[in-house]
């Protein structure tokens, strides 16, 4: 087997895959056609976040089978292009979290002690005792903005400072903070008692600009902020005001909204803000675990079949794959639909199967219904091997329940998510054995495609409603492409679902949920795959 590695990448994965007999073309730097050339010859591509895996690329590769990450993101990598042509894309979650945690801890202890400003003084030649104050940590409070696998592992190291941790993390059940020793808080109470608070969610719409001017009056004076996350969780104009006017004691930034930050920006003129350009990952050990990991995930592909880290293929034999593909689209997109629904962590999952599908391997369907349900609030890509682990990571109960009776329909699937608040229901099935469609959520019964951008309403069953609604949408510009209404009894609750052709700006929404007789309004959006 040819494999190209068109990123730098530790030599001791590259190690690996000749120890193992394969041909290493080590070729970094290829311009677009070098590489549209290139890949012609190979089996396999190694890449970081540099390579550009195209279309077109993978287009140009005939003999092109397998597309490995060593790293996570696969921003780079046009994933659904290689399914539509049968290419594995494998990544290798997980192999920073403990680096990226160390240094978020090495951030914090940097700017509570000012060592990055009075190792500068000292190069100059001065001996600046007493401007360098700093401030203990033992006995503080850390606040922790998400408590995925990073969030959990500076948690540790918070600890182990002696601080006391309080975190949040809404899509985290309670109960598995708190086996962490995090005492679990609002985001408010949060922002009211760190002194320290820092970052690790994904960049989301609910995350973007999450710390701002108005967040940061509610924090306590001399607070210290840390994003070793995402850039732009922290809106940074709003900051450089904040640690001007010393209301914020200190700051460290990894990553920033604009990477490479421009050299004029405001926030570098200010000694009380500490930096490092996204290192956070980088350092020999955290290298070394991602190449060594795609390297062996290589190996056992090509020698045993088995595609481990494997983001667009379940391991299940070849023969078994296109009778359960149409269910795995359907699976995935209930899922999906049913993480935008939810409020609070999710405690249990219990996915049942009716009819023909009861008789396939549904196990690759479970794990679909899970990557839908947790990629939109994860950072890793939720991959075929790694989501019953990060499920049960977090605390999640997976179960499933088969039968042969499925009613009306020829196959059923039907998902029930506990929180600890609530219960939902969301089922699916196909039409004409490949169009996924759901037709239950909650207590209604509906028939929806599932794709595109719809507005769930639920509202009073009285007349004047719907009309109402189809106003605010019109005077707002927003064509409804489709429109449902489904109710459990008369006079009672009614769900509305419009389907749109774009995402409808936030004030509509908010107009729409002003508006007598309406309970709730959420959007829900299965037009990317997250
Ligand atoms: P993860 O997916 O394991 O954890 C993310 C957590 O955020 C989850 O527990 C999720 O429930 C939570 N979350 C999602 N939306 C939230 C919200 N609105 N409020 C509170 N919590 C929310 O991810 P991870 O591996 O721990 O990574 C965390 C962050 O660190 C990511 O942004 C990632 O890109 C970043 N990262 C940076 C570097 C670096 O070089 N600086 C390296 C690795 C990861």
């Amino acid at each position: 087997m040819n494999i190209l590695v068109s990123d730098k990448l530790s030599t001791r994965g590259v190690e690996v895959l000749e120890h193992a007999g394969f041909t290493v073309g080590f070729k970094t730097k290829l311009s677009k056609e070098e590489l549209l050339k290139e890949i012609k010859d190979y089996e396999g591509i190694i890449v970081r976040s540099a390579t550009k895996v195209t279309k077109e690329v993978i287009e140009a590769g005939g003999r092109l089978r397998i597309i490995g990450r060593a790293g996570t993101g696969l921003d780079n990598v046009d994933t659904d292009a290689a399914t539509r042509r049968g290419i594995v894309v494998m990544n290798t979650p997980g192999g920073n979290t403990i680096t990226t945690a160390e240094h978020t801890m090495a951030m914090v202890v940097a700017m509570s002690r000012k060592i990055p400003q009075a190792t500068a003084s000292m190069k100059a030649g001065k001996w600046e005792k007493s401007k360098f104050m700093g401030v203990e940590l033992n006995n503080k409070t850390m606040g922790l903005v998400g408590l995925g696998q990073i969030g959990s592992h500076v948690t540790k190291l918070a600890q182990g400072h002696f601080m006391n941790v309080i975190g949040y993390d809404p899509y985290l059940a309670k109960d598995r903070a708190k086996q962490m020793g995090i005492e679990v808080v609002e985001l408010e109470e949060l922002f009211q008692r760190a002194d320290v608070i820092s970052v690790h969610t994904p960049l989301t719409n609910e995350t973007r600009s999450l710390i701002n001017t108005a967040t940061i009056k509610t924090m306590k004076d001399g607070v210290m902020i840390v994003n070793c996350a995402r850039g732009g969780i922290i809106n940074e104009q709003d900051l450089y005001e904040a640690l001007k006017s010393e209301k914020v004691f200190a700051a460290a930034f990894d990553v920033f909204e604009e990477e490479p930050i421009q050299a004029d920006h405001p926030l570098l003129t200010l000694d009380n803000f500490v930096c490092t350009p996204h290192i956070g990952a980088s350092t020999e050990e955290a290298q070394e675990n991602v190449a060594i990991g795609i390297a062996e995930q290589f190996v056992d592909y090509f020698k045993r079949g088995v595609a481990r880290g494997a983001v667009n293929v379940p391991s299940v034999p070849p023969e078994v794959l296109p009778q359960l593909q149409p269910y795995l689209v359907l699976a995935e997109r209930m899922g999906l639909f049913q993480a935008q629904l939810l409020e609070g962590g999710v405690k249990s999952v219990t996915v049942e199967y009716f009819g023909e599908v009861a008789g396939l391997t549904v196990a690759p369907l479970t794990i679909a219904v899970l990557r839908g349900l947790l990629a939109p609030i994860l950072e890793d890509v939720i991959n075929f091997v790694n989501a019953p682990v990060v499920a049960k990571d977090r605390g999640i109960e997976v179960k499933e329940v088969k039968s042969s009776d499925a009613g009306d329909f020829t196959s059923l699937i039907r998902i029930k998510v506990e929180t600890g608040q609530h219960n939902y229901v969301v089922a699916g099935t196909l039409f004409h054995r490949q169009d996924p469609r759901i037709v239950e959520i909650n207590q209604y019964q509906v028939e929806v495609a599932s794709e595109g951008q719809m507005i769930l309403i639920d509202n009073v069953d009285r007349p004047g409603v719907i009309g109402t609604v189809g106003r605010i949408l019109g005077e707002h510009s927003v064509n409804i492409a489709q429109m449902q209404c489904s109710r459990a009894e008369q006079g009672g609750q009614a769900l509305l679902i419009l389907g749109l052709d774009a995402p409808p700006p936030s004030e509509v929404l908010q107009a729409v949920k002003q508006e007598d007789g309406i309970l709730s309004v959420r959007l829900v959006d299965l037009s990317k795959s997250h």
